[in-house]
C-alpha cells in the first residue's frame, strides 16, 4: 500500500495486531431489535486497547447498531457492554452522554461539523463541554487543526470547505479530547477514492499518536487495510474475525 506524509504527521508503518491486547471495549451476547427487525442477533466482541478494528459487511447487516451499542448511543435489548470498568450498558442516559463526551471521539459520514460554526469553534467545542477555558480549547483546536493539514481553515464554516477538507475538521474534533475509542462510521463514504484514503492515512495515524483504539465501519477493503483486524458482520452475527495481515498483503 502507497503511505504518504500529510501535514506533520509521519506516515507510519500498519502495525501488527497487538499481541498484549487490554480490552477496551467488551460487548457481550449483544441483540438489538428495532420491532421486528433483528438488527444485532448476538453478537460477542473484545475490542484491545490501541487496536484499530474495521467492521464490514453488507449493507443492512447491524455495523451501524453495533457502533451505536458500543459506544452507548443506543442501549441494546439484550447482552452488555463494558468499556473498562464502567457498565456502558447499564447507565442511565446522562451518564452515557457523560462518557461519551469524555472518552469517546466520533466520525460520521458527513454532516456531522456544526455548519453555523467556523473549523475553529467546532473543534473547541468538545473541549468547552468538557468544561476547559475558552482560551485552552481554542488554542488545543488550533494545534489539532494544523497538525491535520487544515491549519489554514480556522475560520471556514463546514459549507466553505471541501469534503476532505470537512473530513479533516471533523478529525480533529474527534481526537481533541483525547478520547481512549474513536468510532468512525463509514467516515470516507462521501469522498471520491484519493482524497478517503488521505483522510483514512491521516485518521489512522493521528490514532495511532494519541494512542486511541479505532472502531472503523466501512464498505471499501482499502480502507478497511489500515487497520489491524477485521471483523465481519452478517444478518446482525459476527461471521469473521481476523488479523489484517491475514485479510490483506502488506
Ligand atoms: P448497516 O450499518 O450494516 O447498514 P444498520 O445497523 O444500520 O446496518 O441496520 C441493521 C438493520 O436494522 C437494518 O435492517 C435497518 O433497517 C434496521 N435499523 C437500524 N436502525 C433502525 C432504527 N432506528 N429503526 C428501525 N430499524 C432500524
Ligand atoms: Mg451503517
Amino acid at each position: 500500500m502507497e503511505q504518504t506524509t500529510y501535514g506533520s504527521l509521519d506516515a507510519m508503518p500498519p502495525t501488527e495486531p497487538h499481541t498484549e491486547k487490554k480490552p477496551a471495549l467488551v460487548g457481550v451476547g449483544l441483540k438489538k431489535s428495532f420491532g421486528a427487525v433483528h438488527a444485532l442477533a448476538g453478537v460477542d466482541i473484545t475490542i484491545g486497547e490501541h487496536e484499530q478494528v474495521a467492521i464490514m459487511g453488507p449493507s443492512g447487516s447491524g455495523k451501524s447498531t453495533l457502533l451505536h451499542v458500543l459506544s452507548g448511543i443506543l442501549l441494546p435489548t439484550e447482552g452488555t457492554v463494558n468499556f473498562g470498568t464502567v457498565p456502558v450498558s447499564t447507565l442511565r442516559d446522562a451518564a452515557r452522554s457523560k462518557l461519551r463526551l469524555k472518552s469517546f471521539g466520533f466520525v460520521f459520514q458527513d454532516g456531522q461539523l456544526v455548519p453555523e460554526l467556523t473549523s475553529l469553534e467546532n473543534v473547541a467545542l468538545p473541549l468547552l463541554l468538557n468544561g476547559e477555558s475558552k482560551h485552552a480549547a481554542v488554542s488545543t483546536a488550533k494545534e489539532w487543526l494544523e497538525r491535520l493539514g487544515v491549519g489554514d481553515q480556522l475560520k471556514k464554516r463546514p459549507g466553505e470547505m471541501s469534503g476532505g477538507q470537512a473530513q479533516r475538521v471533523a478529525i480533529a474534533r474527534a481526537l481533541v479530547h483525547h478520547p481512549a475509542v474513536v468510532f468512525a462510521d463509514e467516515p470516507t463514504g462521501a469522498l471520491d477514492q484519493a482524497t478517503g484514503h488521505e483522510v483514512m492515512q491521516i485518521l489512522t495515524s493521528a490514532i495511532r499518536m494519541s494512542g486511541a483504539t479505532l472502531v472503523l465501519i466501512t464498505h471499501d477493503v482499502k480502507v478497511a487495510a489500515w487497520c489491524d483486524r477485521l471483523v465481519e458482520i452478517r444478518d446482525g452475527l459476527l461471521h469473521t474475525d481476523r488479523p489484517m495481515s491475514e485479510v490483506v498483503e502488506r
